[in-house]
């Protein structure tokens, strides 16, 4: 961090405070050059994911809207929330570690029917039937030939 007075490179840190409002921390430095005291602030850059719909349209990654789809998907079965929690969550944690930016609606549906299969089979078919929309029943039974 340079020194806005005399452009030096070290300074030290005479106070650290996190303010959760905003995910910042605000540091009070002293240039180790001149001495005189700043101010900065650090922040984590988050850069918001983008989920490219069918038609091409793009709208901001919405973890509920996750889970809701799974939710629906798990009616009436042994599934607890917790679960349902786990799953999104875990899915939202895969697209920000690989740092996507933009990722497709068959992508999330895709992962969400990988996490599906393992834990419940009924929800898994209920899910992959409303995602992949089967147009005929033909193309539905071969899926179910496929599990
Ligand atoms: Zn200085």
């Amino acid at each position: 961090m340079k020194c806005q007075f005399c452009n030096c490179q070290n300074s030290k840190v005479l106070d650290s405070r996190a303010s959760p409002e905003n995910n910042s921390v605000r540091r009070r430095r002293e240039c180790l050059g001149c001495g005189k005291r700043f101010t900065t602030y650090e922040t984590i850059e988050s850069t918001p994911i983008l989920v490219i719909k069918k038609d091409g349209s793009r709208q901001p990654f919405d973890i509920m809207k996750i889970k809701k789809g799974i939710i629906k998907a798990c009616e009436k079965r042994p599934v607890s929330l917790n679960q349902i929690d786990e799953i999104s969550s875990s899915i939202e944690k895969e697209f920000q570690n690989a740092m996507a930016q933009e990722i497709t609606s068959d992508e999330i549906g895709e992962k969400v029917m990988d996490k599906l299969k393992i834990l419940d089979e009924v929800s898994y078919v209920r899910f992959a039937s409303v995602y992949r929309q089967f147009k005929d029943i033909t193309n539905f039974i071969k899926f179910l030939d496929e599990l």
